[in-house]
């Protein structure tokens, strides 16, 4: 494993962390999370809502048995509701913590759920808006119970999650009352901007953790369009073209990667263990993408986050994003329109999405901004009927 170090905790991270988000049931979390831990990560980013809000307890079902001093362990909470907004205080999602009391008991409930009595670090997560900012911020706040929470050593750094654009992350740390130490954020290779915020927090020695490295899982599929690319860069899947690239980006701390079983830490630990592209196969990779993903802005694709929940008309909405993202390119579209023909007839229902009535509600949760009602709307158009 290939570790990096972050000036401001003294750590050295392992260029791969593990995303949490993504686990399936207890078991194979338990297995991923070993396996990880033998093949050399180090790094674990939590959340309370993540996989129906088990992913704290599985992790730290997983931990026993393990050396926790040689682990960083990583909890988050917001006052924000996963997107732009506020929202009334849910301990089981983590979000609309409005006071300081109400952090220090989602610290203490996280900490509890992963069988800890120590974190090493606890994040300003979903740091979206100038309105979850301020809010944060507010005197008696979350921020002051965080603060509250650090001093008593609860944890021993400060981080920050985002998907705001660079110029806002950079507004985010320069305006708090801490300087955070770790910034998690978006970045792979079509979508590979915020580069004037990695440099920022790499001038300050603040570590920086890339989340989504595989595009929502998009750039992880075994298709022939990724298949072939990955050949044409010399790597062994496009999953580990993508994690390459992103954990060899200057200022990239750690590649967090959304695990779920034994294969995708193997898989990982592979990548990093191959090292960085080549500088010709890197730009080649960087190329061949844009071209691919031209028709489509890359803001507008999902990252499966599934923060969006439940769609009241039974739409399954990051699975119909994903296959409209394919329909509108040459190469997928006519794979993808059989894809869904074959599910339709199936019986596999929350494919069609003339469904959507515009309510909106995953727009409201959405961190990533997507006008899901927008390409619901354009999806339709081309749908296979
Ligand atoms: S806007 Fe459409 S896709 Fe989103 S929740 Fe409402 S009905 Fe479902
Ligand atoms: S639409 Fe937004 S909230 Fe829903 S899964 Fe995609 S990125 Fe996440």
């Amino acid at each position: 494993m290939d570790y990096r170090h972050v000036e401001k905790t003294g750590w050295d991270v392992s260029a791969l962390g593990f995303g949490c988000m993504r686990f399936h049931d207890a078991e194979t979390a338990t297995a991923a999370v070993h396996r990880a831990v033998e093949l050399g990560v180090n790094y674990f980013d939590v959340a309370p809502c993540y996989c129906g809000s088990n992913s704290e307890a599985w992790l730290g079902a997983a931990l026993k048995g393990l050396d926790r001093s040689k682990l960083i362990i990583t909890a988050k909470s917001s006052p924000g509701n996963g997107a732009l907004e506020l929202c009334d205080y849910d301990p089981k999602g983590g979000f609309g913590i409005r006071t300081a009391d109400e952090a220090r008991r989602q610290i203490a409930r996280s900490m509890e759920l992963l069988g800890v009595d120590h974190l090493d670090m606890y994040h300003f997560w979903a740091l979206h808006s100038e309105v979850v900012f301020q809010e944060g911020l507010k005197k008696g706040g979350f921020l002051e119970g965080v603060l509250k929470a650090h001093d008593e050593g609860l944890f021993d750094y400060i981080g920050m999650t985002t998907h705001s654009e660079a110029d806002d992350i950079v507004h985010f740390i320069k305006h708090s009352p801490y300087e955070y130490d770790m910034v998690t954020m978006p970045f792979h290779p079509v979508n590979a901007g915020r580069t004037s915020a990695i440099d920022y927090c790499a001038e300050r020695g603040i570590g920086v953790a890339a989340m989504n490295p595989l595009g929502g899982g998009m750039l992880g599929r075994s298709i022939p369009l990724m298949t072939n690319l990955a050949a044409d860069v010399a790597a062994d899947s496009m999953a580990q073209a993508a994690l390459r690239f992103v954990a060899h980006t200057p200022g990239i701390t750690t590649a967090l990667n959304g695990i779920t079983y034994v294969d995708h830490a193997e898989e990982g630990a592979a990548a990093i263990y191959a090292g960085p592209l080549g500088k010709d196969a890197r730009q080649r990779l960087f190329d061949r993408l844009a071209e691919m993903y031209e028709s489509v802005n890359p803001r507008n694709l999902c990252s499966a986050c599934g923060y969006c929940g439940q769609c009241p008309m039974g739409i399954l909405i990051p699975k119909v994003l994903a296959a409209f993202t394919d329909m509108r390119i040459p190469s997928t579209e006519e794979a993808m329109r059989a894809d869904i023909v074959e599910k339709v007839a199936a019986g596999e229902e929350g494919w069609d999405p003339a469904l959507c009535d515009a309510c909106k509600q995953c727009e409201e949760k959405c961190p990533n901004q997507i006008p899901v009602t927008a390409l619901m709307e354009a999806a339709a158009e081309i749908w296979p009927r």
